[in-house]
């Protein structure tokens, strides 16, 4: 029996991207995708947001001379991208997928509204939440946190490169320490970087408990549904 009834999954955009990072790639995205249609067998209710770095990431692409503003919107974008690819990845692997965007873009999917997600989750399907949360200055992290707040979810699971929060870097400093649970106050005073304070802050005020977890181990993100002491639990 799974722990966690409605989840909230939070992907990187890289996760589903080719070798140098750019784009999506099916056979790449394949180990992830079946992950994914573990934790739906459980009977979880499930939605992810993907990330859009894999295509245009606002902060670093900056320095191109484009405003904030424009590059955060083409993040946005990438996100509906990346999450109309998945959703594919999704289908061929036998899931029923839904793409529902922050933002009005019809035809490519339809408008995310909390109701309407809901009754797609109870009817089975994985929905994908598209377009970040529709605002400049923000992360997809924050999508994932708002999207869960908003349905009701009882997790957010960050999947990363890493198997959890450390007290500061552990691929620069091997002697880093690891934590199993650590509060949300904690990783904010500690600026530990594992999600964006936005994100750790909506999580906080709605009592929304975050797994980070590395999503390269096999077999993980059941675990994680289903409640297993896996990767750092925040809250
Ligand atoms: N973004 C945004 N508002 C949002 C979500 C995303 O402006 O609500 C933009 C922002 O520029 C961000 C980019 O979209 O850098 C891609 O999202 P993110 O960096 O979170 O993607 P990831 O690193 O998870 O692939």
């Amino acid at each position: 029996m799974p722990q966690f009834k409605r989840v909230v999954l939070k992907l990187s955009g890289e996760a589903l991207a080719a070798a140098d990072g750019f784009g999506v790639d099916a056979d790449r995205a394949r180990p992830l995708v079946n992950e994914i249609a573990q934790v739906a067998g459980l009977g979880v209710e499930l939605g992810i947001v993907v990330g859009g770095g894999n295509f245009f990431r606002g902060l670093r692409a900056s320095a191109t001379g484009l405003r904030r503003i424009s590059v955060d919107y083409m993040g946005m974008l990438g996100t509906v991208m990346n999450s109309l690819a998945l959703a594919d990845f999704l289908k061929d692997e036998g899931l029923d997928a839904q793409v529902m965007s922050a933002t009005e873009m019809q035809p490519f999917a339809e408008r995310f509204t909390p109701r309407g997600a809901l009754a797609y989750m109870r009817a089975g399907k994985v929905v994908l939440f598209a377009g970040g949360t529709g605002s400049p200055f923000f992360s997809t992290d924050s999508a994932a946190a708002l999207r869960a707040a908003e349905i009701g979810a009882d997790l957010v699971a960050k999947a990363t490169k890493v198997d959890g929060v450390y007290d500061r870097d552990p691929i620069r400093f091997p002697e880093a320490k690891r934590y199993d649970k650590i509060s949300y106050l904690e990783v904010l005073s500690g600026r530990l970087a594992v999600m964006d304070t936005a994100a750790i802050a909506l999580c906080q005020e709605n009592n929304l408990p975050i797994v980070v977890f590395d999503m390269n181990a096999p077999g993980n993100m059941k675990r994680v549904a289903l409640g297993e002491k896996v990767g750092t639990l925040i809250s």
